[in-house]
């Protein structure tokens, strides 16, 4: 068992936490410097920039990050949303309202009709992408159940528009259920360590089949030979020391890109929030400051420069905007963590908390509108994943640097298919002349085809990407 994770090596970590000489200016400024090659950079070079503490190199670093992401994915935003199947769960996690001791949380599991009735609603918001999420529960949420829920979401129409990309969150599984999973023709399989020290680990999983350290740690390979080469890793950013979490995530991002040949698609960076009867959550252990979260995250956009980065509704808008500046690539948007809280079928006032408090309540216009007042191009473009360009495919057109060629024209044409179809609450003209502004910046090529795209919209096609 110890063999099989001693690719996060704690002392290694613990070491390079304590290296005094890791706390050199000139030493993170040149490493800021390298980064721009976009080549990434080591495990002692993050730790190093971890120690930041100046002012001035602190905003180098924040630039740097920004530079990294707009080279090779543009200025585009991703935008997605949850979609919880069910609150039933058989693990104890200390930090979620979905723990099996909180006697006092209605559970519910949706109908595959309920399950309908939810993605028609958020296609009717405007949403292409959605991220499934279910509790851990043997009856509950088991395979099937899963794959009728995806199998049924796949299959709503609403005017020519429909949900394109499920990506899942959901627990570990066999290789072999992998396989059945994989099956559904699901986006991203998504896993979170929650936290990579050992003993804290065991510690916030106390009972139910979550408490297995190793298990968890595994199964983006188990689903990689399963045939799922799109992997989402993350940590639960509260429970140890910020410092360790993120070294030991890297460690786990380069393990993977060595055994597997491709790194994370994509790695998330929850952070802990409040939530109702999850005593680990009521005062989190380690709670990480936002300056400390936004160093975080710019030094993990330095140290892996083609993995989305994903941030969720769980931080507040004006967090939120700050953040989008240092290499956040996917964002979600008019989210709720409750089973049925998009249709409000729940009127439990209990349940009305979700699995934990959010901090960004927009809809998804009005995170459309922020977004794109700031510069940035909401993208719900879903055309890799049905293209085929998965896995090591993308990473390839990601590092020579072609990824934005075909990002930024699908993220204006599906900006445009959503104008088109769900802009409100008088936002549109601002929001087209923005648009058109980007279309009109874009080099020749790429603006040819982005207008061929958008003259085929405006005649009513649908679902028109390259
Ligand atoms: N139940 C499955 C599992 O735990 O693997 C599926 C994912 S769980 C429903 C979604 C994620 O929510 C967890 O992996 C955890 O990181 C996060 N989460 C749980 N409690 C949280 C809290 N209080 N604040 C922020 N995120 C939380
Ligand atoms: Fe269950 Fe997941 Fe919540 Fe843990 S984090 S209690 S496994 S839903």
């Amino acid at each position: 068992m110890v063999k099989l994770m001693e690719f996060i090596d704690e002392k290694y970590i613990n070491s390079l936490i304590a290296d005094k000489s890791l706390k050199d200016r000139n030493l993170q400024l040149s490493i800021i410097e390298k980064a721009l090659e976009r080549k990434g950079i080591s495990l002692n070079e993050s730790a190093a920039l971890l120690n930041i503490t100046d002012k001035d190199i602190l905003v180098k670093l924040f630039e740097a990050a920004k530079q990294i992401k707009e080279s090779i994915y543009g200025n585009r935003l991703v935008m997605f949303a949850p979609l919880y199947l069910t609150n039933a769960c058989v693990n104890n996690c200390l930090y979620c309202s979905f723990r099996k001791d909180n006697k006092e949380l209605v559970r519910r599991t949706l109908t595959v009709d309920e399950i309908e009735n939810e993605a028609r609603q958020l296609i009717i918001d405007g949403h292409k992408r959605l991220l499934l999420v279910c509790g851990e529960h043997p009856k509950e949420s088991n395979l099937d159940y899963v794959g009728k829920a995806i199998e049924r979401i796949y299959s709503i129409d609403y005017k020519g528009n429909n949900i394109r990309r499920v990506n899942v969150n959901i627990a570990p599984l066999t290789t072999d259920d992998f396989k059945i999973l994989h099956s559904f023709e699901i986006g991203t399989y998504q896993i979170f360590q929650e936290t990579y020290h050992y003993e804290t680990y065991l510690k916030m999983h106390p009972s139910g089949p979550k408490k297995d350290y190793v298990f968890r740690l595994h199964a983006p390979e188990r689903a990689f030979e399963a045939g799922i080469d799109d992997l989402g890793i993350g940590a639960l950013f509260g429970l140890t020391d910020y410092r360790f979490e993120l070294l030991a995530m890297l460690m786990h991002a380069e393990y993977l890109d060595k055994t597997l040949g491709v790194g994370p698609h994509t790695i998330s960076i929850p952070r802990l929030e409040p939530a109702v009867n999850a005593p680990a959550a009521e005062c989190p252990p380690h709670a990480v400051e936002d300056l400390s979260f936004k160093k975080m995250i710019a030094i993990l956009r330095l140290a892996v420069p083609y993995t989305g980065i994903i941030l969720s509704t769980r931080e507040k808008a004006e967090l939120r905007r700050d953040l989008f500046n240092v290499g956040v690539s996917q964002i979600s948007a008019g989210s709720k963590t409750t089973p049925g809280g998009y249709k409000k079928e729940i009127k439990d006032s209990t349940n009305e908390f979700g699995q934990f408090q959010l901090g960004d309540h927009r809809s998804l216009n009005e995170v459309v509108q922020d977004v794109c007042q700031l510069g940035y191009i909401p993208s719900f473009c879903t055309a890799c994943y049905r293209s085929g360009r998965t896995g090591d495919r993308f990473m390839e057109l990601a590092k020579s640097g072609k990824i934005g060629k075909i990002c930024t024209p699908n993220a204006l044409a599906t900006f445009k298919e959503y104008l088109l179809d769900f802009s409100t609450n008088g936002s549109t003209e601002k929001n087209e002349a923005a648009l058109m502004k980007q279309v009109d910046e874009l080099p020749e090529k790429e603006k040819k085809a982005t207008q061929k795209m958008i003259a085929k919209l405006e005649n009513g096609e649908r679902d028109v990407y390259f």
